[in-house]
């Protein structure tokens, strides 16, 4: 298929190693040299640099905890305030992190643009958040309850939101108390250290904000590390089950694991037609697919089925994939080109193994572009289908489905592995409703794509989409742990009579 051509681009965007922050210093990384590309173009090389060793990322756990005990004991009103600094953040920085972010994992510019401002939003509805956290203390107890910062959390985070998913454990995390060590995707590192260096701005004490660049080993490392309180992970499920592995023997540490999504989009017989394929594609399509809570798979009701599955096929046989930096561009290329063979690949087995393509996906030259598809599993589906169909593929694919009515529908839901983020199309709220009292799933959408959650809400999943630690608005509970503290003043005891003699001898 035809390249998409690129837009010229005037860029002074500085593209340099930062290296990684270590109780407020940037030093080089000892490790491994890598780079990041960009997927709009070939796979260019965008940033150069090394990863952190071991021996760094343990500097910067000995780092955080002694930022921890400085930033910890100010009081919450001071931490607000410095915070509050990222508002004046220069709007050229949120511009240079908006074009790193593009550059190096390749959603619209546009996508990034709204990713870099929703900083100091998410700061806000976090203080918002934290100053709302309930009050434990039961009516006549003897004492309080005290919302408590864990120490030094880790923050690793994904390629496809790889700032505003690792802002949005870190804005709660600092506003608690909390030192963090933040460990952006092997994809992204630039994105990471801009960030961090727009952090840096904020003049909070060192050791507060730590970053180390690499791979997922050196997230490992944080991970095993027997002075970290807690980790916020965000990516794969994968991803998550290796580090629940790994900290089996430290049940004290906090995991909060955000993690992958098989979203489904139920539309039943009185949808609106036209609302559902509008959502649908746009669930589909948006960030390439790309998104945790993407539309990727479909269950259709069978008297819906004729007239909506013809004009699905049309609306993503249309979607063509173009150049980031264009305006205009609905979707940009996948993240990596590797990310794109592993896609087809996965495409190929499915239809070998008996999924109908009804809209095929193809690949664009010019970089890791492809086109959206649309593949049918029938009832009978052999178990290699039924993998394709219950594994996240992180692309523009739909699993389709046509049932006979709302109880196979629900059954679908309920049978799912993962639960993330779910919609069901209905004209009837009370059709809706028996998805949310029944299905074991996080989010739940009423004739609204399963992509464009709101921070202002709870956000997690079920199953292995994640562990009951929901982010949004919720994140400030697991930023922070609850104390009960009781207390008398010093005197203030009566004598319990069946110790009185021992006492008086
Ligand atoms: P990934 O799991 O490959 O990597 C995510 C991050 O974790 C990276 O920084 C990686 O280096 C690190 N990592 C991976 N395994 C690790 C381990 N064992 N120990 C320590 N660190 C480890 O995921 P990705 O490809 O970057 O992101 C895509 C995935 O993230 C998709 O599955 C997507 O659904 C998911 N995601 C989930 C949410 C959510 O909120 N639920 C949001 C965005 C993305």
């Amino acid at each position: 298929m035809s390249t998409p051509t690129p837009t010229p681009r005037a860029s002074s965007l500085d593209t340099r190693d930062r290296g990684n922050l270590i109780g407020g210093c940037f030093v080089s990384g000892a490790g491994a040299p890598f780079t990041s590309h960009d997927p709009s173009r070939d796979g260019a090389v965008v940033w150069r640099g090394t990863s952190a060793d071991a021996a760094q990322a343990d500097a910067a756990v000995v780092a955080a905890r002694r930022g921890f005990r400085a930033w910890s004991r100010l009081p919450y009103a001071e931490r607000k305030e410095a915070l509050l600094r990222l508002a004046a953040t220069p709007p050229a920085l949120l511009d240079a992190l908006a074009e790193a972010i593009t550059l190096e994992m390749g959603k619209p510019i546009r996508e990034s643009k709204g990713e870099a401002t929703s900083l100091v939003a998410k700061l806000h509805a976090s203080i918002a958040a934290h100053e709302r956290l309930p009050d434990l203390a039961l009516e006549g107890a003897p004492g309080t309850a005290a919302w408590r910062p864990h120490g030094v959390m880790a923050v690793i985070g994904p390629s496809n939101y790889p700032i505003h998913l690792m802002n949005t454990h870190v804005m709660p995390a600092l506003l608690a108390g909390n030192a963090v060590i933040l460990k952006p995707s092997r994809v992204t590192p630039l994105s990471g250290q801009i960030y961090v260096e727009l952090l840096q701005r904020l003049g909070l004490p060192d050791g507060v904000v730590n970053l180390v660049v690499g791979t997922r080993e050196v997230g490992g490392v944080l991970v095993a590390h027997q002075d970290v309180d807690a980790v916020a992970f965000t990516g794969s499920w994968d991803g998550g089950r290796r580090i629940m592995e790994t900290c089996l023997d430290q049940p004290h540490k906090l995991l909060a694991l955000e993690m992958g999504g098989k979203n489904i989009a139920v539309v039943l017989d009185d949808a609106h037609l036209e609302q559902a394929l509008h959502e649908i594609v746009l669930g589909a399509c948006l960030t390439t697919g790309q998104r945790c809570t993407a539309t990727s798979r479909v269950v259709v009701t069978k008297r819906m089925a004729a007239s909506f599955v013809p004009r699905l096929e049309q609306s993503l046989a249309r979607v063509v994939p173009g150049d980031p930096f264009a305006d205009g561009t609905l979707m940009g290329p996948l993240a990596t080109l590797s990310a794109r063979r592993d896609f087809h690949a996965a495409l190929a087995r499915a239809e070998s193994a008996g999924a109908v393509p009804l809209v095929q996906s193809r690949a664009v030259d010019g970089g890791a572009f492809v086109t959206p598809s649309l593949h049918r599993v029938e009832s009978n589906a052999a178990a290699d289908v039924l993998r394709y169909r219950d594994t996240e593929l992180f692309a523009p694919d739909v699993a389709l489905e046509v049932v006979d009515d709302d109880d196979a529908a629900l059954e679908r839901a309920c049978k799912s592995t993962f639960g993330l983020s779910l919609s069901v199309f209905s004209a009837e709220r009370a059709r809706f409703d028996r998805f949310v009292e029944a299905a074991p799933w996080g989010l739940f959408n009423w004739n609204r794509s399963t992509n464009n959650a709101s921070g202002l809400l709870p956000f997690g999943g079920m199953g292995v989409s994640g562990n009951h630690r929901p982010a949004g608005s919720a994140s400030a509970l697991y930023c922070s742990r609850v104390t009960g503290v009781l207390e008398k003043a010093a005197g203030d005891y009566a004598v319990d009579p069946l110790f009185a003699k021992v006492l008086s001898s």
